[in-house]
């Protein structure tokens, strides 16, 4: 496989989704690393970013909310190379009825080689690791060469 990299800043773009049940969790969380947090720039679905920036009173830039296409706003922000982290507090005794985006979130994710923390443990091991204050390199799969090789193989039969 042949990739190419992609430089994340010191500052990190950092996205914060929570589901309903975990909303509480993620804001004690955010208000505990509140002095982390506010040197990074911050993102998130509707409902959670508004009410981070209201209780923790950290700017928060607000997407749609997630059943309204929130976590597919995130995804495509992820494509584009404008989000670093992805701090995702998701339900895993309930299903959502955007399920679907939440997968493809969580693909997009996986593909642009983005940290993704899904509860709050690897949330505290992402926040205090030494990267947080470097700039860091990420690989992502050279899609276009993937392509070009493929159409040559299927098409041309070469
Ligand atoms: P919300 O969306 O922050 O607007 O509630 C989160 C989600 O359910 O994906």
């Amino acid at each position: 496989m042949e990739y190419v990299r992609a430089k994340m800043d010191v500052q990190k773009r950092i996205a914060l989704v929570a589901h309903d049940t975990m909303k509480k969790e993620l804001i004690e969380w955010v208000k505990f690393n509140k002095g982390t947090l506010e040197k990074h720039f911050l993102c998130g679905t509707g409902t959670t970013a508004k009410l981070i920036a209201e209780t923790v009173e950290l700017p928060v830039r607000a997407y749609k909310s997630g059943p309204l296409g929130g976590d597919q706003q995130i995804g495509s922000r992820i494509a584009e190379g404008g989000i670093d982290l992805l701090i995702f507090f998701w339900d895993p005794l309930e299903a959502q009825p955007h399920d679907p985006d939440i997968k493809a979130l969580l693909r997009i994710a996986v593909l642009y080689d983005i940290p993704v923390a899904t509860n709050r443990a690897t949330a505290d091991f992402i926040l205090s690791s030494p990267l947080m204050r470097m700039e860091y390199t990420r690989n992502i799969l050279d899609y276009k060469k993937l392509m070009s090789k493929r159409t040559k193989e299927n098409l041309l039969g070469e």
